[in-house]
C-alpha cells in the first residue's frame, strides 16, 4: 500500500528561488528585485541602466521572498521528503553564490532553535515521524553518510580517523545502488543522533580552513540519506535515499585575482557547477546521455538525478545592487535547467 504524494508534479525537476533578505549591518539596502509573483515569476532591474531593456522577468516553481520562513519554505519541499518513503531517490540541492543563503535554507543559521531549522533537520525529523505513523505496515531503517567533495575528492566527514581519507566512487549499476560505498554509514533513529552526526560533520568540515579561505564555500557537502523499509505483510523491501546538497560559491573568480591553490580551488568548483548544470539540462531535454561522469559531484550524486528521482533545486540570491552580475549569472544557470 505504498503511495505517491508527488505525481502530480510536472516532470521530476523542480526549481526554487529563495531571496536573503538584507542583514542588520547591510549597510546599502537598494534591491534589484522588482516584482515576486505568486506563480514563481521574478522580475529583475539592472541598476546600471536607465529606461528601456532595464528589466529581466525570469520563472520558477516558486519564488520565495526575503520574508519568507524556514518552515514555509520546508512547507513546498515536503511532499518529496514522503517519497524518500514511499521508495524513491530525491535530491535536494542548494545554488548561489557566497553569503546568498546556502547553509541557511539547508541547515539553518543554528541548530538550537527548531525555528531556524533548516531543510535537512527538518527533512530528517519528518522521516522519523512518518516512517514511525506506518510501522504498523512497514518497518523502517534509515542510515546517513555524510562526505565532502573538495578540489575534486570525495572525504567522508563522519570518519572516526578524521576527513583525511579519500574515498572511491564504485560504478554501481543497481538503480538504489551506494554511490560512496566507502564512507562510514551511520544507522539512526531519532533526529538528535542525526543533529550530532551533522555537527561532526561540520567540525570535520573547517578542518583545514583559514580565515582567508574558509572552506565551506570552496567545497561541496553531500548529506544522504538511506531508507530501506521491509513491508510486514509481503515481506517486499524498498529502499529510497534523499541527498541533501550544499554547494560551493558559485561566484566566478576572475584570473587576475587567484593565483596557486586558489586558482585550483576555483577551477575544480567550475567544472563540477557546470557538470552539474550539463546533467540537470541533458535530465530536462529527456537527452539520451546524460553525461554524469564529468565531475565527482555529478557522480556522487548520479543516483538521485534522472530515471525515477525527483530533484528540487534551490536558487539563492543576493538582491543587493552590488551583487547584480552575480545574481544574473546565478539565474541563467536556473534558467537553463529549468
Ligand atoms: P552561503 O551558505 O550561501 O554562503 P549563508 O547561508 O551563510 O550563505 O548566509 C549568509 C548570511 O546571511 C548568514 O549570516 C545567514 O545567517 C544570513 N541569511 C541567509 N539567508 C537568510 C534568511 N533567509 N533570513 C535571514 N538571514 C539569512
Ligand atoms: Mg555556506
Amino acid at each position: 500500500r505504498l503511495y505517491n504524494e508527488v505525481q502530480d508534479l510536472k516532470g521530476n525537476i523542480r526549481v526554487y528561488c529563495r531571496i536573503r533578505p538584507f542583514l542588520p549591518g547591510q549597510s546599502k539596502k537598494q534591491t534589484i528585485i522588482e516584482y515576486i509573483g505568486e506563480n514563481g515569476e521574478l522580475v529583475i532591474v539592472n541598476p546600471s541602466k536607465q529606461g528601456k531593456d532595464t528589466r529581466r522577468l525570469f520563472k520558477f516553481n516558486k519564488v520565495f521572498g526575503p520574508t519568507s520562513t524556514q518552515e514555509e519554505v520546508f512547507m513546498d519541499t515536503q511532499p518529496l521528503i514522503r517519497s524518500v518513503l514511499d521508495g524513491y531517490n530525491v535530491c535536494i540541492f542548494a545554488y548561489g553564490q557566497t553569503g546568498s543563503g546556502k547553509t541557511y535554507t539547508m541547515s539553518g543559521p543554528s541548530v538550537s532553535s527548531e525555528e531556524d531549522w533548516g531543510v535537512n533537520y527538518r527533512a530528517l525529523n519528518d522521516l522519523f515521524l512518518i516512517s514511525q505513523s506506518r510501522k504498523s505496515s512497514i518497518a523502517y531503517e534509515v542510515a546517513v553518510q555524510m562526505v565532502e567533495i573538495y578540489n575534486e575528492q570525495v572525504r567522508d566527514l563522519l570518519s572516526s580517523d578524521g576527513p583525511q581519507k579519500r574515498l572511491g566512487i564504485w560504478n554501481t549499476t543497481q538503480p538504489n545502488g551506494l554511490a560512496v560505498p566507502d564512507a562510514s554509514m551511520h544507522p539512526v533513529e531519532s533526529t538528535t543522533d542525526v543533529l550530532e552526526l551533522m555537527n561532526i560533520g561540520l567540525m570535520n568540515r573547517a578542518v583545514g580552513a583559514t580565515a582567508l579561505n574558509e572552506r565551506s564555500s570552496r567545497s561541496h557537502s553531500v548529506l544522504t540519506v538511506h531508507v530501506r523499509g521491509i513491508d510486514m505483510e509481503t515481506d517486499a523491501i524498498l529502499r529510497g535515499s534523499l541527498h541533501l546538497v550544499d554547494l560551493a560559491g558559485s561566484e566566478r573568480v576572475g584570473r587576475s585575482e587567484a593565483t596557486g591553490d586558489r586558482l585550483r580551488e576555483a577551477q575544480h568548483i567550475n567544472k563540477s557547477l557546470s557538470a552539474l548544470g550539463d546533467v540537470i539540462f541533458a535530465l530536462a531535454q529527456k537527452s539520451p546521455h546524460v553525461p554524469y561522469r564529468n565531475s565527482k559531484l555529478t557522480h556522487v550524486l548520479q543516483t538521485s538525478l534522472g530515471g525515477q528521482a525527483k530533484t528540487l533545486m534551490f536558487v539563492q540570491l543576493n538582491q543587493d545592487i552590488d551583487s547584480y552580475s552575480e545574481t544574473i549569472s546565478t539565474l541563467k544557470f536556473a534558467e537553463r535547467v529549468s
